[in-house]
């Protein structure tokens, strides 16, 4: 399966690439290109937004999602409005916006990483939760049909603090044997994952974290310090 960019090199933040193809469907405009730099949204992570420079000028990527269709992995960004003249086989260069991706990267390894010290320090084995992005540097965990004690999940949350002060490598990998699947690796850790991620969880940084119930479901909301505000 062809590897895209996002994962073979999440740091990869501009390439020179070629237009695959361009068109509107329910007023909405969408282009491929050669090279899947943008994320396509999914798995709790936000699509790429970010900007396409074409001889024609700029154009804005407003979100990026997966070509349902497409035999192997294709993001279609989508753009801020029509492109005329911009075709098939043309040379743009695609930019992300860097600070946004690099906040969903930050954020992914620290919803997985706090799953994890649940299970750590609780000594308990949890269902996957179901992880959410909110906005730009906010996401959450929440989990269905398991109580969760309000005091572990306090004290998950100073060994989140401790582990990123402490630092400590990520790897991701293709899952061997499900082809498309891949894994994210740290700390001996390893969780399900085909979002962007980090080299080393020391760049999360200040987090915060905060504990709410509805309808017997915890849910775990995280929020990295330097986000902009909502
Ligand atoms: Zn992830």
């Amino acid at each position: 399966m062809p590897s895209s960019l996002y994962h073979t090199d999440p740091y990869c933040a501009e390439v020179a690439t070629v237009v695959e193809s361009i068109f509107d469907e329910d007023d909405r405009w969408y282009l491929a290109l050669k090279d899947n730099l943008f994320y396509p949204q999914g798995g709790g992570q936000k699509g790429d937004i970010g900007t396409v420079e074409t001889a024609l000028g700029p154009v804005a990527v407003i979100d990026t999602v997966k070509d349902q269709y497409a035999s192997s992995p294709r993001s279609l960004l989508v753009l801020a409005g029509p492109c005329p003249g911009l075709e098939p086989g043309a040379a743009v260069t695609a930019k992300l916006d860097w600070p946004f991706r690099y906040r969903q990267m930050r954020l992914h390894s620290t919803v997985h990483l706090h799953h994890c010290l649940i299970e750590q320090v609780g000594g308990v084995r949890l269902p996957h939760p179901k992880t959410s992005d909110i906005g730009d540097g906010e996401a959450y965990n929440r989990y269905e049909g398991v109580a969760l004690d309000e005091g572990l999940v306090a004290r998950a949350t100073e060994a989140l603090r401790a582990a990123i002060a402490a630092g400590g490598a990520v790897t991701t990998r293709d899952d061997d044997s499900n082809a498309g699947f891949r894994w994210w690796d740290c700390l001996g850790f390893s969780i399900p994952c085909g979002g962007t991620h980090l080299r080393d969880i020391a760049e999360i940084g200040a987090v915060e974290a905060s504990f709410s119930q509805k309808k017997g479901k915890p849910k775990i909301t995280f929020r990295l310090s330097d986000s902009p505000a909502a």
